[in-house]
């Protein structure tokens, strides 16, 4: 199936041999490693500085706000310094909208849209939050933990009410931490993950070993929360948030108890997903994986993936963590490099055997934070999909009436189609069907991802230079 591109009246402006789309670890680990080799690169990020997700506004920050957010935090710093020193072009404030088959990649900048030829593609634009569709989940005082986090990158911007954290993963005991620090007052942490199950955990004792280093620092960041006497609920089931125009309070059971906790502020989070939607505009090919519960894009061992010269590095090709998405990043810039001939036939090796030893922690911690089924696949009453209000019932019913995919309950249902291009319901979408439709996800497949991937206004396309 072609991709349709939207006509443009914009001429090519920039002729590149690699074009790397996102300035985290792995973008800029990608640039740097290309540009070393003597390629002309172009490190395109839609946010005002280099970083991503990890090291936002590090090239901004104070030392407060340095001892808040960490020591991982702070080694961003060395990137972003590299990438300084290199004299690398880095356009900032530049959102890719659309890439053409022929690799083309169109962008907004400035408020003109721009296009660019490249030789070669690193697509490096990370992970998003995983939804957790909740009852009460679109209500005003509801955010993720991400966004949370984002406010006090950006701008050392907290809470100034109690807040309610509530879901699994490393992230929301980080934030947890990263507020405690900051003088926040946390109201409780409900955590949904089921505990460690001791069985599994001996399974994958040799990951767990491996990935010492891992387990050390979540254990600290969890000792973090617990010695400041914050009330923390396990294994939590039946997360309501509630409330007639706001939150208002939040119900749930832990270990088979009901609670019930008054407060104005919920940050939710369940785990970071790869963001798949540019490798899906490109009609790269995807598989589901059932350890991650997400889709990961088909690559081989440079990165490379089923579209020659397009690669994919970092979070965006499967979870890692930010060491290994730099990790990749070098390989790819590597890969790159090596196909367009430049420099040795360098093999890769020395990296893949390094981004190997970092995964090794990775299926214990798939198992051990695994979001719940309750929390991927919601109850009728729930709305799925935010922009245009479908609620999972909904879903459902088109299932009974015959439809086995996402683009067909999107044509039935307008699901998907809001401002976000299904990115907040997408891989929730394709869990109902899969479970109501007795089918794998595999088999139900994703949103057919058309451009714009960002939104843009029609005189910000008609300016194009
Ligand atoms: C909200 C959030 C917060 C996180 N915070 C932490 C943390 O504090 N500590 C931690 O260990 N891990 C954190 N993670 C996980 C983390 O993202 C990484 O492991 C690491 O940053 C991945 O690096 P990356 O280079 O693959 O992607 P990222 O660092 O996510 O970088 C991707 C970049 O691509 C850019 N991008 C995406 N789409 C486009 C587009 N269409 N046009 C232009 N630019 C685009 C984004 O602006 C972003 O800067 C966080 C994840 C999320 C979603």
């Amino acid at each position: 199936m072609s991709n349709p591109a939207i006509p443009l009246n914009d001429a090519p402006s920039q002729v590149r041999d690699l074009v790397v789309i996102g300035a985290g670890p792995a973008g800029m680990a990608a640039a740097l490693a290309a540009q070393r080799r003597g390629l002309d690169v172009l490190l395109l990020d839609e946010q005002p500085q280099v970083g991503g997700q990890i090291y936002r506004s590090i090239t901004q920050t104070d030392a407060q706000r340095e001892r808040i957010l960490g020591a991982d935090y702070v080694y961003g710093k060395s990137l972003a310094d590299q990438v300084r020193a290199s004299g690398l072009t880095h356009w900032a404030g530049a959102s890719v909208w659309q890439i053409d088959p022929d690799k083309t990649v169109h962008v907004l900048r400035n408020d003109r849209t721009t296009r660019i030829e490249t030789k070669s593609l690193v697509i490096a634009t990370g992970a998003m939050e995983r939804p957790f569709p909740v009852p009460g989940w679109t209500l005003p005082g509801v955010m993720t933990a991400g966004a949370g986090q984002i406010l006090l990158k950006n701008a050392a911007v907290v809470p100034q009410v109690p807040v309610v954290l509530a879901g699994c993963g490393p992230l929301l005991y980080l934030l947890a931490a990263q507020y405690l620090r900051a003088g926040v007052e946390i109201r409780a942490v409900l955590d949904t993950s089921a505990g460690t199950d001791w069985r599994l955990a001996i399974r994958h004792a040799s990951s767990l070993l491996a990935g010492w280093g891992y387990v050390r620092k979540g254990l600290g960041l969890l000792r973090e929360i617990k010695s400041a006497g914050i009330p923390f609920f396990k294994d939590v089931g039946g997360l309501r948030i509630e409330g007639e125009d706001a939150v208002r309070q939040v119900r749930f059971t832990s270990a088979g108890h009901s609670q019930q906790i008054d407060c104005e502020l919920v940050l939710l989070h369940q785990g970071v997903v790869p963001n798949t939607q540019v490798s899906w505009s490109l009609r790269a090919e995807h598989h589901w994986d059932d350890e991650q519960l997400c889709w990961l894009p088909v690559l081989d061992s440079w990165g490379q993936t089923s579209l020659p010269g397009i690669y994919i590095a970092g979070d965006g090709a499967g979870i890692g963590g930010a060491l290994v998405a730099e990790m990749q990043g070098a390989l790819a810039g590597i890969g790159v490099a090596n196909s367009l001939g430049f420099g040795t036939s360098e093999d890769g090796a020395q990296q893949r055997a390094q981004i190997a030893q970092h995964l090794r922690i990775r299926p214990f911690l798939n198992q051990q934070y695994r979001p719940k089924d309750e929390f991927r696949i919601p109850a009728d009453e729930v709305v799925v999909c935010r922009c245009e209000e479908v609620t999972a019932g909904a879903i459902r019913e088109q299932v009974q009436l015959g439809c086995v995919g996402p683009n067909q309950t999107k044509s039935f249902s307008r699901c998907g189609m809001g401002p976000c291009q299904g990115r907040q319901c997408g891989l929730t979408v394709t869990e109902i069907i899969a479970k109501e439709a007795n089918l794998p996800p595999q088999e139900v497949g994703y949103y057919r991802i058309r451009p714009p991937l960002k939104s843009l206004s029609l005189a910000q396309l008609a300016a194009g230079v």
